[in-house]
């Protein structure tokens, strides 16, 4: 698979201009933070591996990407989950149908105490250390544009869930990290911090308001349809509405002349197929 370069582009979204980088534009198939924390298994030889195995939510993008690794090395993929709700099963859509398109096995099922040698298995939402193969990369095309472009006091921000991505493009970046917890709440994140490294850790900045995970809110669909309509771009339904409300908290507060802003698009817009039916269902009436 051709693995290029993602663009950075120049935004402005309520009169805030910053930088974007268009890890949605990766590739078609395999984009977004994923296709960067996965990358590691995308490049490497697994002669050894006949199944991967994960577990999570039936609308998982670390699922579909993780389909289409398996369908790329020609590998068996069973995938775990507590339940799947019964509209989703008869009206697959998003990333679960696609999943399952790219031949996924998928099971209501608890994940089995062990495995043999010849299982790869991935835990919830790609938390590993493999995840900075892909990311030390990422870092590297940011390092490389801000010098090309004499950019400088740049900060980066982007959205989190497990903290990963956060957590090691901080590692690899000169530039200041921000994140916010987007999976529970900002305890959650930095303990999630710590699983993986104990120092370097972004800065997380707080949430004026506390907010479930996937849950439907229709101050998220607001921001959602007006950055599509102000920047023609789609963005995430479930962390970048949330992000982006705290990035311009933040950038309206703070240093806006002297800083320059890089927002990270994670991808995930494959995921907004069934969110989208969610919020049309509660809103559009
Ligand atoms: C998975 C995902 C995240 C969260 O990434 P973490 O590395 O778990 O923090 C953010 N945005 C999108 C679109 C994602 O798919």
């Amino acid at each position: 698979m051709n693995y290029r370069n993602s663009p950075i582009e120049k935004i402005t979204f309520n009169k805030n201009s910053f930088y974007i980088k268009r890890d949605d534009l990766l590739h078609k198939n395999f984009s977004g933070n994923k296709a960067r924390k996965f990358y590691y298994f995308l490049q490497k030889d697994l002669e050894n591996i006949k199944k991967v195995v994960s577990h999570g939510s039936a609308q998982s993008n670390a699922m579909y990407s993780l389909s289409v690794l398996a369908k790329i090395k020609g590998l068996q993929f069973d995938y775990y989950v507590d339940h799947i709700a019964s509209f989703l099963k008869q009206n697959p859509t998003g990333n679960y149908k696609y999943a399952l398109e790219n031949g996924m096995n998928i099971y209501e099922s608890q994940i089995p105490k062990s495995f043999d040698e010849e299982t790869l298995f991935i835990k919830e939402g790609g938390a590993l250390k493999e995840a900075q193969y892909g990311l030390e990369i990422l870092a590297n095309e940011i390092i490389v544009w801000a010098k090309e472009n004499n950019i400088e006091n740049l900060k980066v921000f982007l959205p989190s869930g497990t903290g990963t991505t956060a957590l090691y493009l901080q590692k690899y970046l000169p530039f200041e990290v921000l994140t916010c917890a987007c999976v529970g709440d900002e305890e959650y994140l930095r303990k999630q911090f710590f699983q993986l490294e104990d120092s370097n850790h972004p800065t997380i900045l707080k949430r004026t308001k506390k907010y479930h995970f996937g849950k439907l809110y229709k101050e998220f669909y607001e921001i959602y349809l007006e950055l599509l309509s102000q920047t023609k771009i789609e963005f995430d339904l479930l962390y970048d509405c949330l992000g982006i409300k705290i990035f311009e908290e933040y950038i309206s507060k703070y240093n806006k002349t002297t800083n320059n802003y890089l927002y990270i698009h994670q991808g995930g817009v494959l995921g907004n197929e069934s969110m989208l039916q969610r919020y049309e269902n509660k809103y559009k009436a």
